[in-house]
């Protein structure tokens, strides 16, 4: 298992130029070596092979090719392999039913980045200020936010320059081994969390805990004016291209916004239980979109789940995702479906009496599956005994943001385990 961290650099102008020329000599090289790949014919080996036959080519293309030699050794090689992921990237496509062509020569635009592998990185300090000693390049000043924990091995480091013309460095890691799990008979009902995933709502648990979705009102209306001044723009002018970069920015800035707020919800959630259940979001964003549409909320799920269900490996958690058919109509206590279009918001039950917030009920249906599905018994966990009041309030999601958890009080477990 491996995962990235990512840092902002600030190059100077002349640290820009140096960038982008290694940038642009890894695209020449790249474009170059796609070439000589198209002369191998496939029965010459795994596609693998195919593309290290045109690595083993360096050497000699370095004695006539000077730039080449300015690039650390390990990025030139890692512009060449990228033809193998490019590849493989474009047959999953063919797969998924795109129409795609065969591999193309990359025009500058669409060569972002080179990678520093094993070797040619490191972090230093000068003058008070972290920067990132790339081999054969620069001393580039980073904005470090968090540090890379001990006992993780940087394996690669990659140098991107996003459309709105900042360059970041991305740290792919190899995690510490994964700590051990507690034994699933161990674990009491106040460890245990079951979470409904909505709309209007961005989750509710089966402790009482609901969080209301993202409010990301002023980012949009922003977004909406600089796209509406780009539109006024002579396309290409000079100030068309810095309107470009704005709106670019307005994009990006969302994105981090909503990733933020999703990776410190999920955070809360893997440290304060031992046992995560939540609805397979892929299968819910099916469900629940209109024809075959994938709306942004659908897309936000897949993100949380996949961020909750790396960070409950990475705190020896149980993660569980369930079945989301159904978790909203079914009565948590008796089992009996009835009914319920979007608007009401309590659930109530004909058969048995049971009665709990809409989202509430569909929580505790989320536990009892994930426990059933890893197989542990939960008859002494009845929601009937547990169950809130309906309308319990919501914490808005800023709060989860500022405070990085939805609790109003840190539990001192929670506290102590951030530390
Ligand atoms: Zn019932």
């Amino acid at each position: 298992m491996h995962h990235a961290y990512r840092f902002r650099l600030k190059p100077t102008a002349k640290q820009r130029e140096l960038l982008d020329y290694h940038r642009d000599t890894c695209r020449q090289l790249y474009n170059h070596a796609l070439r000589e790949f198209n002369k191998i014919p496939e029965s010459d080996g795994t596609l693998n092979q195919r593309v290290r036959q045109v690595r083993d080519q360096l050497t000699d293309l370095k004695d006539w090719w000077d730039e080449l030699n300015d690039l650390y050794s390990t990025v030139a090689q890692a512009a060449v392999m990228r033809i193998e992921d490019s590849i493989k990237a474009l047959s999953e496509l063919k797969e998924k039913g795109y129409n795609v062509g065969s591999l193309n020569w990359k025009a500058p635009r669409d060569f972002r980045s080179f990678t520093y592998v094993q070797s040619g990185f490191e972090f230093d300090k000068k003058n008070g200020q972290t920067v990132l000693s790339l081999s054969k390049l620069a001393d580039i000043p980073i904005e470090c936010h968090r540090d890379i924990p001990d006992g993780e091995t940087i394996k690669e480091v990659t140098l991107k320059k996003e459309p709105t013309g900042e360059w970041y460095a991305s740290f792919a890691v190899d995690d510490k081994e994964e700590p051990s799990k507690p034994s699933l008979a161990e674990i009491d009902a106040d460890e245990m969390v079951g979470i409904d995933v909505g709309i209007l709502k961005y989750a509710h648990d089966t402790d009482g805990t609901a969080v209301g979705s993202l409010d990301l009102a002023d980012e949009r209306d922003r977004l909406e004016r600089e796209q509406r001044k780009l539109s006024r723009k002579e396309h290409g002018s000079n100030n068309w291209e810095k309107q470009r970069r704005r709106v670019a920015e307005c994009h990006q800035q969302i994105k981090r916004k909503r990733r933020d707020f999703l990776h410190k919800l999920s955070n809360y959630y893997a440290r304060e239980y031992n046992l995560v259940a939540v609805e397979d979001l892929d299968v819910k964003g099916i469900l629940e979109s209109p024809g075959n549409s994938r709306n942004t909320a659908s897309a936000a799920w897949d993100t949380f789940t996949d961020l909750l269900e790396y960070k409950c490996k990475r705190e020896g958690t149980h993660f569980v995702a369930v079945d989301p058919e159904d978790t909203t109509k079914e009565c948590a206590s008796c089992g009996v479906k009835t009914d319920k279009p979007l608007w009401v918001r309590e659930h109530s039950c004909p058969a048995c009496r049971f009665e709990a917030d809409r989202d509430a009920n569909a929580a505790w249906n989320v536990l009892s599956r994930g426990l059933t599905d890893i197989g542990v018994a939960h008859s002494e966990l009845t929601p009937v005994e547990t169950a809130l009041p309906t309308g319990t309030a919501v914490v808005p999601a800023k709060r989860v943001v500022e405070a990085g958890s939805p609790c109003l009080k840190e539990s001192p477990t929670a506290a102590s385990r951030q530390g």
